[in-house]
């Protein structure tokens, strides 16, 4: 078992070049010095004292120690285990890992040239091929983002009652030039890591308004709205509602054209989001609560936060007409929108059969590849939604 705590003599050796790493420590007292030979000649690396690690590298990459530590008078030292530090660097983001470790290996190979060794190119591990290839695509996705690559889909929602199409779901696209079509859940994850999710958002919100201004032209009566997703990371950044009001109101559409989806979160901040659905309100925009009942969801988002809708996720309507629970779980959300005054979607409808059980509950809209799939505006305006197509 390693020992909860060293202490070493002066001019002990905590450990030696070349020896194999199992722990990294913190140096509580004392001064530790680390050397290592270099053409023969002995050459200090560092002096390091207390609140500071020693050892650390070796146990990051697991490769052997490239110098001695020694301690210069009485120390006292905590051992780190390099599986406390295994399990974070594994929960770690892939770039930072991958960052980490090619730091790492570019150290090791100038200390080796240093001492006049010979270090062999060191091929990539798997982590930093992972973390190497989001890096590109990200780079990736700015330049898509610049260069007009990126499109929207436009996905029907059902007014179940009327049996009308009531508005769109936008979906941001991305069709890479080396890869071909990259889901949204993909790059809009990787995008909300950055800043870059704003540019990508605000080109979402761009391009639904001449969407909507196209809708309207075409003579659809009344106007369907268009929804577009909204990630927290959106939100949290100043002048968002703003900014979409301003681009609503400069097309010259009527304002609740556009509704926002805000997908349910572990980050949602309650204070953000209630002071941007109140903004929203007050401009005439209606705010949805996306993938309701899966992730953190949470009865919180309905307490305190005043959506105007609620969509139920595709995954409880998969289910609902084989488990009954499930069939349960969609009724009772039927319920709950209606208790505090929400419309209710119900997500992922792909059979009649799903669909005559919705309306058996009384839910207002159906969202699925029963309805439509998501398509280009071009195909949208080019081909009316045929209601023959889910009766
Ligand atoms: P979401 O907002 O819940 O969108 C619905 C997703 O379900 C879409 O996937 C849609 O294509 C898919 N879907 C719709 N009907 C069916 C069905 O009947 N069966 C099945 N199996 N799937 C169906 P998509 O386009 O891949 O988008 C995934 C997620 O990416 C979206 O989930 C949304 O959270 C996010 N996203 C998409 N576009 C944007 C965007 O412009 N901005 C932001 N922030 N997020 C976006
Ligand atoms: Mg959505
Ligand atoms: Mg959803």
């Amino acid at each position: 078992m390693t020992k909860l705590r060293i202490q070493l003599a002066r001019g002990e050796v905590l450990f030696r070049e070349g020896e194999d790493p199992g722990t990294a420590f913190l140096i509580e007292s004392g001064e530790i010095e680390v050397r290592t030979r270099q053409r023969g000649r002995d050459v200090l690396l560092s002096v390091l004292g207390p609140g500071e690690l020693v050892g650390e590298m070796a146990v990051i990459d697991e490769s052997p120690r490239t110098a001695t530590a020694r301690a210069l008078d009485d120390c006292v030292l905590f051992p780190i285990d390099r599986h406390q530090i295994a399990e974070r660097l594994a929960a770690t983001d892939p770039i930072i890992r991958s960052l980490l470790e090619g730091q790492l290996k570019r150290y090791r190979g100038a200390l080796a040239a240093l001492q006049g060794k010979q270090s062999a190119p060191d091929a990539l591990s798997p982590s930093e091929r992972l973390g190497i290839s989001r890096i590109r695509l990200e780079a990736q996705l700015r330049e898509a983002l610049a260069e007009g690559q990126l499109e929207l889909s436009f996905q029907p929602l059902l007014d179940v009652p009327l049996g009308r199409i009531a508005g769109y779901e936008a979906l941001v696209r991305w069709e890479h030039p080396e890869r071909g079509p990259i889901s949204a859940a993909e790059f809009v994850a990787l995008a909300e890591e950055t800043s870059l999710i704003v540019p990508v958002g605000e080109y979402v919100i761009d391009t639904a308004c001449e969407a909507i201004a196209r809708l309207m032209a075409a003579g659809a009566d009344p106007a369907p709205f268009v929804a577009v997703n909204v990630s927290a990371r959106q939100m949290a950044h100043p002048g968002l509602i703003e900014r979409i009001v301003a681009r609503v109101d400069a097309a010259g559409l009527p304002r609740g054209s556009l509704k926002l989806e805000i997908t349910e979160s572990g980050v949602l901040d309650y204070g953000l989001a209630a002071g941007l659905i109140e903004l929203c309100h007050r401009h005439g925009i209606r705010v949805a609560l996306d993938d309701f009942g899966t992730g953190y969801s949470n009865l919180c988002h309905l307490h305190r936060l005043s959506f105007d809708t609620i969509k139920v996720d595709q995954s409880f309507s998969h289910d609902m007409l084989d488990s009954p629970r499930a069939m349960a779980i969609v009724e009772s959300a039927v319920h709950l929108g209606r208790a505090v005054g929400a419309e209710i979607v119900v997500e992922g409808i792909e059979t009649r059969e799903q669909l005559r059980a919705l309306r058996r509950l009384g839910c207002r809209y159906a969202q699925g590849y029963l309805v439509g799939r998501p398509q280009s505006l071009a195909q949208l305006l080019a081909s009316p939604w045929d209601p023959a197509s889910v009766v």
